[in-house]
């Protein structure tokens, strides 16, 4: 497992807690949408953060991390992006487009930075030549969860794309939809049909406790396990030798 130097073209902060990340492998690199890079830090830690686009040969990594006040992982990776030019890191991921992922519609449900991950499959599939639909639902709590996604407004005229924004404490004026994101999104699903519904692919990104109720509420409307996919089913730490 031999890392790969990449270039810190940029870190900025796009919320409260949330950075934008861009990153220039300096090799040559294999990377499908939908991985994860590791930022792997001085003492050996390799910190997974989903790549937020679709990677293209020698092109940048973007990625969204988010700060929290009391993660030692996360603190010493800002630490790292904002004060050096040059950053050890690996890629990795099951979770990750494949080809055959066109011949069927797409369901990408995500919280706070998860959209990370989702923001790359849907750019890997509104590439491609699929002419299934893409539904995107991502949420947060509230309004600091969520950030701007640039691309958002150019998916929208995309016939084959569908998206709600919903949060569970949304403020006064809030125009988009309320509660969580699993909800939200049976509800603009009842078009499916029980086959569509089993052949759909359904990626959920978020914390764990999100996953595992939107795994169980996702089965029961009748979608196949098997097709339900989170990187967490899949994850492994990894430690370089320090
Ligand atoms: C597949 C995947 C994708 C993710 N994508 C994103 C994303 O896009 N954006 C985002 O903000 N967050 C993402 N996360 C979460 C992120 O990796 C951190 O978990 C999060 O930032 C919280 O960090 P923390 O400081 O609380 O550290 P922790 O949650 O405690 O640790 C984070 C990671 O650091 C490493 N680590 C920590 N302690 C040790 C140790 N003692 N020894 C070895 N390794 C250790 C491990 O790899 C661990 O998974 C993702 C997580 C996973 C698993």
């Amino acid at each position: 497992m031999q890392p790969t130097t990449a270039t810190v073209v940029s870190a900025q902060r796009v919320n409260q807690d949330v950075y934008h990340v861009r990153l220039q492998p300096q090799q040559p690199l294999s990377a499908t949408a939908g991985q994860y890079v590791e930022i792997c830090l001085d003492n050996g830690w390799c910190v997974p953060y989903s790549m937020a686009n679709c990677p293209v040969p020698d092109g940048e990594l973007e990625l969204y991390i988010q700060h929290f006040a009391d993660g030692a992982a996360c603190h010493q990776v800002i630490e790292t992006l904002t004060s050096r030019k040059e950053v050890p890191i690996l890629v990795d991921g099951q979770v990750s487009y494949q080809p055959d992922w066109d011949n069927d519609p797409l369901v990408v449900l995500s919280a706070g930075c998860g959209v990370s991950q989702s923001r790359s499959l849907i750019e890997a599939r509104l590439a491609s030549g699929s002419a299934q639909p893409v539904y995107l639902c991502w949420g947060g709590r509230d309004e600091q969860e969520l950030f701007e996604l640039p691309l958002l407004e150019q998916w929208l005229t995309d016939p084959r794309f569908m998206a709600d924004l919903t949060l569970e404490q949304p403020p006064l004026g809030w125009s988009n939809s309320e509660g969580y994101v699993v909800d939200v999104a049976l509800k603009r699903l009842s078009w499916m049909t029980p086959l569509e519904r089993r052949r759909a692919r359904v990626v959920m990104t978020g914390s764990p406790t999100m996953v595992d109720a939107t795994i169980a509420r996702m089965e029961l409307a009748g979608f196949c396990r098997t097709n339900l996919l989170a990187d967490q089913d899949f994850y492994q730490p990894r430690t370089l030798n320090a």
